[in-house]
């Protein structure tokens, strides 16, 4: 198990060290703000829809290694993804993070968040960029914060 759990950290570093669409998504037609003031991770997350699939996501900010690596690898689960299928993803990665759950089954690549769970200080910045996607497809205009 410990090995296991070497290779998560390795996978979450570097996705921290170079965060994948990590840039502003040109003619983004939602975007949102997220700040998680317990550590300072702070993201605005662009997306551009088509209809109700999102089309290109992208994120920009800064914060510590695990939020750098869920806001990266959160980019590449939701792209091509409804806006119904991202929003269901949230939830079982939010309980499986949270604790709530063990079933992993449907959390693809987004599995190395699940130790997580055993640091309840670290699931605010494992959860804040998908708090902001979330705001962002709610077209919310106000920065969401994790307080
Ligand atoms: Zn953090």
């Amino acid at each position: 198990m410990a090995d296991l759990r070497d290779l998560y950290q390795e996978v979450i570093l570097e996705h921290s060290k170079a965060p994948r669409n990590y840039r502003e998504v040109k003619g983004a037609d939602k975007k949102a703000e997220g700040f998680n003031p317990l550590c300072g991770d702070r993201f605005t997350v662009y997306l551009q829809m088509n209809g109700d699939s999102i089309q290109d996501v992208g994120f920009q900010g800064s914060g510590c290694a695990i939020s750098k690596a869920s806001a990266s690898m959160m980019t590449q689960s939701i792209k091509g993804k409804t806006r119904a299928q991202a929003q269901e993803l949230f939830g079982h990665f939010h309980k499986v993070v949270t604790g709530q759950s063990e079933d992993e089954s449907q959390l693809g690549k987004l599995t190395v968040f699940a130790g997580v769970s055993e640091f309840p200080m670290r699931v605010k910045c494992a959860t804040l960029a998908w708090h902001t996607l979330q705001a962002a497809l709610e077209g919310k205009q106000e920065a969401v914060s994790t307080e």
